[in-house]
């Protein structure tokens, strides 16, 4: 059936991505595009750290980043500093990029431990350049420079996700999509086919299409209420389910960090993400060893100024919808599932659910290959995920409180377990089916927390030293002249993109 008319419910975040993703790709075709939010219900509040990918995602889209961050209040993001996760009063910094190149085709780290086990002390981190950038609160675009000698820098944003919303309205409007003020309140399925063939809304109209995109958040009106797709629950992994939010200003006058702070806590942990004018603030938290008011507590004792907001309380269920693609429903965003917010992969994961349906949607119509495909590998890029996030649980020598004594000792995925034994054998890391999180990634956090590379492999231990330590003092040259030739991150954003 050739798909003349999409529906998608929902306006937050994930809503107004996708609307603004299908009118540019509806741009020459006939297809009514319609959006139904409702001011009443009101979006999730909160997300604000975001991946590199949505760099390119804007970039598709054609918005002009300056224009976006101005309107966001962002900043840059060059990664995540971890504190407290392996032991209290340890930290790591878990970049963007990768750690120096690859060379003689394996990822740095092992030439890295080759070089440790010939007594190099330097660390491994003083060769990232996003690490040594965020260090020292230092931002630029290598392009700046004009030279091509000097690594790329990897960023992503701090937005204020609501405002990031209203900027692709704006562009999604103007491209066509009809926005519905209003609540829906029924659903009507075909009876032959249980398809969706409308919606109706509060002021009884009732809004038919040919596709539903259900972007209504944790509640999955469509995807679940409608067609009861079913959740895969995964707290015993993941078992964070609750959150609080609270914005700050920042008191003592310091400009934003080019980086996001998760510092762990005892049963959970605390976001900090610096906008232009102010931080994004929240403590997730395990509602089994922790209370509510426990969890406020703890966050309002370790802000940077004063909460400029009420506190704003989250629930939640790790875990992610069984197909993501039911019929002729496709979930993105928290309707499709949520794995808690710690390496900002959630809307990557609208982004590349939208990806995966611009590529794999034919407007004249869609097979069940096409909706299989979709669901089998969203399904792989969850787990895939999935596991990288439990890992920071997991690899913990943390004892000091229940929390971290079931994390640390939980089971934990096969295909986890099987990626860790593989780098404490000798740093190898495969990354499979085009997961998200690329060697660096792995490798920050694995060490970052304690595993140990017993040892590099074959083609590290076959490689010169002497050579070797060359490539190494060149790497850390090239990447401390372009720290040095930085600005400051406060003083790049306020130049390049003033908050309006
Ligand atoms: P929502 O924002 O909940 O939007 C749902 C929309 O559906 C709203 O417009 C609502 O009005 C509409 N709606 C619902 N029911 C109806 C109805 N009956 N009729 C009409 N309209 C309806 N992601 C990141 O990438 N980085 C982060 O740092 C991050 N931090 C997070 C922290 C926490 C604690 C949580 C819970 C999430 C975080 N996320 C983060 C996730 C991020 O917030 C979401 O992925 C993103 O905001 C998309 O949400 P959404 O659009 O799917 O849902």
């Amino acid at each position: 059936m050739a798909i003349e008319r999409i529906v998608i419910v929902g306006g937050g975040t994930a809503g107004w991505m996708t609307a603004a993703a299908l009118s540019r790709l509806a741009e020459k075709r006939t297809v009514a595009i319609t959006l139904i939010e409702s001011e009443a219900i009101g979006t999730v509040g909160v997300g604000e750290a975001t991946i590199p990918p949505i760099v390119e995602f804007n970039q598709l889209l054609g918005i002009d980043e300056r224009e976006m961050m101005a309107a966001t209040q962002a900043t840059f993001k060059l990664g995540i500093q971890f504190a407290n996760w392996g032991q209290v009063g340890e930290s790591y910094f878990h970049p963007f990029g990768t750690y120096g190149y690859h060379m003689g085709g394996i990822a740095f780290h092992q030439v890295w431990h080759r070089m440790r086990s010939e007594g190099e002390r330097r660390p491994l981190q003083i060769f990232n350049l996003e690490t040594v950038a965020a260090h020292f609160g230092r931002f630029s675009r290598t392009q700046d420079f004009q030279r091509d000698d000097l690594p790329t820098m990897n960023y992503a944003y701090h937005i204020d996700a609501t405002r990031y919303a209203a900027f692709l309205r704006g562009y999604s409007e103007k491209r066509g999509v009809v926005r519905r003020e209003g609540k829906v309140v029924d659903t009507t399925l075909d009876p032959e086919s249980g398809f969706v063939s409308s919606v109706t809304m509060d002021d009884g109209t009732v809004v038919e299409g040919d596709l539903f995109i259900d972007c209504s958040g944790f509640r999955g009106l469509l995807i679940e209420q409608a067609l009861e797709t079913g959740y895969d629950d995964w707290r015993h992994y993941l078992p964070c389910d609750r959150a609080v939010a609270l914005p700050c200003e920042r008191e003592d006058g310091s400009g934003p960090a080019p980086f996001t702070k998760a510092t762990a806590h005892s049963a959970g942990w605390q976001w900090c993400v610096p906008l232009q004018s102010r931080n994004g603030n929240g403590h997730v938290y395990c509602s089994e060893y922790m209370s509510d008011d426990e969890a406020h507590d703890i966050l309002v004792g370790n802000l940077a100024g004063k909460p400029g907001a009420e506190p704003n309380f989250l629930r939640f269920v790790t875990g992610r919808r069984k197909k993501a693609w039911n019929r002729n429903v496709i979930a993105i965003g928290l309707s499709s599932g949520f794995m808690e917010p710690l390496e900002s992969t959630s809307i990557h994961l609208i982004n590349s659910g939208i990806n995966r349906l611009v590529a794999i949607l034919s407007l004249d119509g869609v097979t069940q290959n096409q909706q299989d495909t979709y669901n089998r590998l969203t399904d792989k890029e969850y787990r895939r995920i999935r596991d990288f996030l439990i890992l920071h649980y997991n690899a913990t020598a943390r004892d000091d409180s229940p929390f971290w004594d079931y994390v640390r000792t939980m089971e934990v995925p096969e295909t986890l377990t099987e990626k860790i034994e593989l780098f404490k054998a000798n740093g190898q890391i495969f990354r499979e089916e085009d997961e998200l999180f690329n060697e660096t990634s792995w490798a920050a956090v694995m060490l970052g927390q304690g595993i140990h590379m017993d040892g590099h492999g074959p083609i590290a231990a076959s490689m010169v030293v002497p050579e070797l330590k060359g490539e190494l003092d060149e790497m850390e040259k090239s990447v401390r002249f372009a720290v040095q030739q930085m600005p400051s991150h406060a003083d790049y954003v306020a130049r390049y993109c003033p908050a309006r």
